[in-house]
Parts: structure tokens; C-alpha cells; sequence
């Protein structure tokens, strides 16, 4: 079955939804994602949007601060791009009909907040479900656009390009790799479907599932890296992945993040004996970058032979805990936790992949008609280090950019021929009957990438890493060719390819620096590694 449109768009968080709703204006829009449409990193966001709302507040404070935690890797034009691109992003939100928190005090105002790294309340947020709000707000609107088709359980294989039309035999006019679409499993019916478009666009989120402890979704299996990098995109700063430094620790609580807000109104980390530690760490105490909340976390856990530190925020009105912090409040309490009288169990895990595909600022990737956008994407916002709550609108503002960019080509194309594409092969595969092969390498990757390639570094521990996934990559090898393809296995097959590019960029990079932290090179090496890794 062959499905042709204007674009082509893999993901349904905030990146992909906001895209398509601007592409409708000039074409058709096809959206395929792998599970149901809300299941996406955007669901779960409890703490916010950052922008320049505040007349205390400037582009230049905000600027300064996305660079500071960047540590040195930040892209200065894309900075400042997103920055003052951020208050119209969050009016064009509301003009959607997402409702955010308004002061209390001032109603006619956003209630503003303030998060670790940030040196203003800038912070818009929907209660702590600001994610839950924007997308189903954005569904909602996509569902009433006629130029935009949903396919939920379609899950991305491969991408359709040059190259794999030359090797099946197939001739083609373009001299550079392009892009023509994707190769789609229809997960109900087993079936592989073509997908073909004028632009395709990655916007698959992140990659957190590559990690024993996460505080991603299901979804976040860096699909999008994966499939970019088979086709031939280049990727860059895969080393930098960011621990949460709070989440819930219990054994009943899946991926349950305590919003850094916690610590912005008040909350202080303390060890089981109740003694307050981040003092001894940094200045900034609890409110210090993220990173630096998560070694010291780490640090104080390898010390004390601890499980878990402790949150605590009891300290503030009940009141106020109870309308600031709802979805916390209700989920802790349903496990016998109540925030308003004790601490709150928490470990890091890991939370946001800052590098991914490498675009320029319209978000094209080094592949003709291939755009990327979202946590999937490397812009050179974040550097080595996010900054909280600044995902979001790198989003927002991304899909602008890449609906102004590739809405120009939509228009001068006119009628669209495309080439002649090779369709799915299923070769000689037949259905497993052992996919225990499938989850117990699941697992493999996961615990090795949390023990060895986690907050703290060793070289030693890289190679390990190395050596243990090689082996695993091989036996997916064999095992994808045999078999026909699930969801599980071509996760598997992502996840396994995420961690490799993980572990290069991270033995390429010798040196400490944002959320890469080696201890056989403690410091930062401004001389030799102030740019990004790039393979
Ligand atoms: C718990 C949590 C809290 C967070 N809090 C904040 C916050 O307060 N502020 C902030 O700025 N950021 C926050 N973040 C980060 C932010 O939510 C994400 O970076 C952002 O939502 C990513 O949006 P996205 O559209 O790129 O990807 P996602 O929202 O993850 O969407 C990806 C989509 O791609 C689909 N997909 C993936 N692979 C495939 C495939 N192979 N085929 C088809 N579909 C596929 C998924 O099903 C999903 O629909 C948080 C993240 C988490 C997990």
C-alpha cells in the first residue's frame, strides 16, 4: 500500500503537532505515530514553558542563562532565536485554547514560576500538567484540520531514500541523498506500508528508555536518531544526556518526575537523617543546575550506601502544596506519601537527550527534504546542558522555523512527480517463536547504559560498554533478518544503535564538560573540545 502526501510527519508530540498544524496552510499533511497520539514525552511535562513574560525580565537575562548552562557549546544565533521568538510561541498557545495557571494575586496575569538555572520567574505552566494541557490542545485542533490524516499504532521503520533505490536497482535523477518518505508497520495488521511525501519530518522525542531508570515514556526509544543515522544524517553531542535528579522513588511508581519547581518553590533535598547536603556542592544550594544537583545526588547515594535522598517541601502551607503541585500531591498520596507532612523519595534517572540529529537553524538535516525537530533534533540550543524548561519551546519555535523553510518548496513544486520507490521486502522471515531473545536484550542495554555509561564516567567503563553492546547489536542483526519485524525488536534495534552513538560521542570527548562528566578527565578543556561531536 502506497500513501502520498505533502509531508510526511513522524510523531505526535508538541514538535509534530505544531508543524502540522501550520504545513495544512500549504499542503497535506499526513502524521504517523507508533502508539495512541497522546503517548508522547509532552504528555508528561510538569513544569513549564520558559519565556520572557516578566517587564522585570529580559531576552538578554534569559539568553545569558541558556548559555551559562550550555557550558560552552550553545549556538549564540539559535539562542537568541528561540528566546525572542518565545513570547509570541506562548501567545499563539493560548490563542489555541491552552489554559495556563494565572496568578494568583493578578489574574489578568500568567502565573509565572521559576526553575533551577533560570535568574528570573519565567516559567508558564498549567498547574504541574503544563504537557498534558498543550497536547491535548493541539490534538484537539489537529482532529478539526481536513488536511491533516492521524495514523495511530504506524510506527516509522526506515526512511525511503537515494540510496536505497540505487542499491534495489532502482535509477534516480537526484545527485544528492534525498528523501522521498518512510517505510511505515502498521502495527494492528503487521503490514509495512510506503509512505511517500515532498518533506519528511523526525519528530520521535527523545531517547531516555536507553536507560534502566528514566523518567520517559514507553515511546522514547530515539527512534528518530536511529533511522536518521541508518540513512545517512549526521548526529552530534549524543554524549550529552540529562539526569532528572527527582524522581519518585517507590517500587510502584513507573517514571514518576517531581518537578524541579519543586525545589523552585522551596522544596530542599536532605539525606535519610534529615541533614540538608546541596550546601556543601554549590552556592546556588537546591537551586543549582541540574547536573550538578544529579552528581551530588550520586555522589552523596555512593557515599551513604542510600537507595534514595528525600525532597522535602512539607515545610510550605498545605494549601499552597496542594493547588501548586495537584498532580504530584494526588500521585504521591495514592502511595501513602503525603507531601504536605513528609519528604518525598526521590532518585535521579535520565530525562533529556540534548544532542540527536544535526539541523541548522530551519531544521533541515544534511538530507535533501529531511527535517528534523523536537527532542530529536541537535539545533545547538542546549549545548552541553538544558536548561529547564526550554525543550518545550525549542519545539514550538523549530516547527515554525521548518514550516517557513520547507513551506517555500511545497508551494514552487506544484505537481509532484515522485520517483520510482522499491517497496518492503520481507525476504524470507518468518514469525519467532522466542522473543525472550527480544526482551532480554532489552534489559541487557538498558542496565548496561546505567551502569557503565551513567552520571559519572570512567574510561574503563566505556569500553565495557562497548564491548557488551557490540555483541548485542550482532545478535539483533542475525535475529532481524530471520524474523519478522514487532515494535519490540525494531525498538530494540533503535535502542541498541542509540546507545553505540551514546557511547562514541562519549569516548570521543575527552574531557568533563555540562552533563558529560569522565572521571579520568575531570576538567574542562576549552582548548581542544569547545565544539560539538559530530558523527
Ligand atoms: C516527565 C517529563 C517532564 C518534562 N518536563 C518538561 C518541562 O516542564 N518543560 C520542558 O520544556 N520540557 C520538559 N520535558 C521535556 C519535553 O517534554 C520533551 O523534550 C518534549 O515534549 C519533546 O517533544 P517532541 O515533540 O520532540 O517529542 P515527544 O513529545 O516525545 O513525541 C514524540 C512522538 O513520536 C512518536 N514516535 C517515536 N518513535 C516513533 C516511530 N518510530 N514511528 C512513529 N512515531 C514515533 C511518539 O509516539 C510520540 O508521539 C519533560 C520530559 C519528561 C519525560
Amino acid at each position: 500500500m502506497e500513501t502520498k502526501s505533502d509531508y510526511l510527519i513522524i510523531g505526535s508530540g508538541i514538535a509534530g503537532l505544531s508543524l502540522a498544524l501550520k504545513a495544512s496552510q500549504v499542503g497535506t499533511v499526513t502524521i504517523v505515530t507508533k502508539k495512541d497520539k497522546m503517548d508522547a514525552s509532552t504528555n508528561f511535562a510538569q513544569g513549564g514553558i520558559a519565556s520572557v513574560l516578566d517587564p522585570k525580565d529580559s531576552f538578554d537575562l534569559h539568553i545569558a542563562d541558556t548559555i551559562e548552562s550550555g557550558a560552552g557549546l550553545c549556538n549564540e544565533e539559535v539562542v537568541r532565536m528561540v528566546v525572542t521568538n518565545g513570547p509570541d510561541m506562548i501567545r499563539e498557545l493560548i490563542s489555541l485554547g491552552v489554559n495556563f495557571s494565572h496568578n494568583k494575586k493578578h489574574a489578568e496575569k500568567l502565573d509565572l514560576t521559576r526553575e533551577g538555572g533560570h535568574s528570573r520567574r519565567r516559567i508558564v505552566h498549567t498547574e504541574d500538567l503544563t504537557g498534558q494541557e498543550v497536547e491535548r490542545s493541539l490534538i484537539q485542533n489537529v482532529e478539526r484540520n481536513k488536511n491533516i490524516t492521524i495514523y495511530e499504532n504506524h510506527m516509522a521503520i526506515d526512511l525511503i531514500t537515494t540510496s536505497k533505490s540505487i542499491k534495489r536497482g532502482i535509477s534516480t535523477n537526484e545527485t544528492h541523498e534525498t528523501c522521498w518518505g518512510a517505510y511505515i508497520l502498521d502495527i494492528n495488521t503487521g503490514q509495512v506500508k510506503t509512505f511517500l511525501a515532498k518533506v519528511t519530518v523526525i519528530a520521535t522525542g527523545g531517547a531516555g528508555k536507553v536507560y534502566l531508570y528514566t523518567t520517559n515514556p514507553d515511546i522514547a526509544t530515539g527512534d528518530g536518531v536511529a533511522i536518521g543515522y541508518r540513512a545517512g544524517a549526521n548526529v552530534a553531542n549524543m554524549e550529552f544526556v540529562q539526569f532528572h535528579p527527582t524522581c519518585l522513588y517507590h517500587p510502584m511508581a513507573k517514571n514518576f518526575l517531581i518537578s524541579e519547581s519543586v525545589r523552585g518553590e522551596g522544596g530542599r533535598l536532605i539525606d535519610k537523617r534529615g541533614n540538608h547536603f546541596m550546601e556543601r556542592y554549590h552556592p546556588l544550594k537546591d537551586l543549582a543546575l541540574r547536573d550538578i544537583v544529579a552528581r551530588s545526588i550520586d555522589a552523596e547515594l555512593k557515599k551513604s550506601g542510600d537507595k534514595c535522598v528525600y525532597l522535602d517541601i512539607s515545610h510550605r502551607p498545605k494549601d499552597f502544596i496542594k493547588t501548586r503541585f495537584p498532580n504530584i500531591y494526588k500521585r504521591c498520596l495514592g502511595l501513602s506519601i503525603d507531601i504536605t507532612q513528609k519528604p518525598i523519595p526521590v532518585v535521579p534517572a535520565a530525562h533529556y537527550m540534548c544532542g540527536g540529529l544535526l539541523t541548522d537553524k530551519h531544521c533541515r538535516t544534511n538530507i535533501t527534504n529531511l527535517y528534523a525537530i523536537g527532542e530529536v533534533a541537535c539545533t545547538g540550543l542546549h549545548g552541553a546542558n538544558r536548561l529547564a524548561s526550554n525543550s518545550l519551546i525549542e519545539a514550538l519555535v523549530f516547527a515554525k522555523s521548518a514550516f517557513e523553510d520547507s513551506a517555500k518548496m511545497i508551494s514552487d513544486r506544484g505537481v509532484y512527480k515522485f520517483p520510482p520507490v522499491p517497496m518492503w521486502d520481507t525476504g524470507s522471515a518468518t514469525d519467532s517463536d522466542e522473543s525472550v531473545v527480544v526482551s532480554h536484550n532489552w534489559d541487557e542495554v538498558r542496565s548496561t547504559m546505567w551502569s557503565y555509561v551513567g552520571i559519572v564516567m570512567t574510561n574503563k567503563r566505556l569500553v565495557r560498554a562497548k564491548r557488551r553492546i557490540e555483541l548485542i547489536q550482532q545478535e539483533i542483526k542475525d535475529y532481524y533478518w530471520d524474523f519478522i519485524i514487532t515494535r519490540d525488536l525494531l525498538e530494540l534495534r533503535n535502542l541498541a544503535t542509540v546507545a553505540e552513538l551514546i557511547i562514541t560521542s562519549a569516548t570521543m570527548r575527552k574531557e568533563s564538560r555540562g552533563l558529560h562528566y569522565n572521571l579520568d578527565y575531570p576538567e574542562r578543556d576549552d582548548k581542544n573540545w569547545r565544539h560539538d561531536t559530530v558523527i
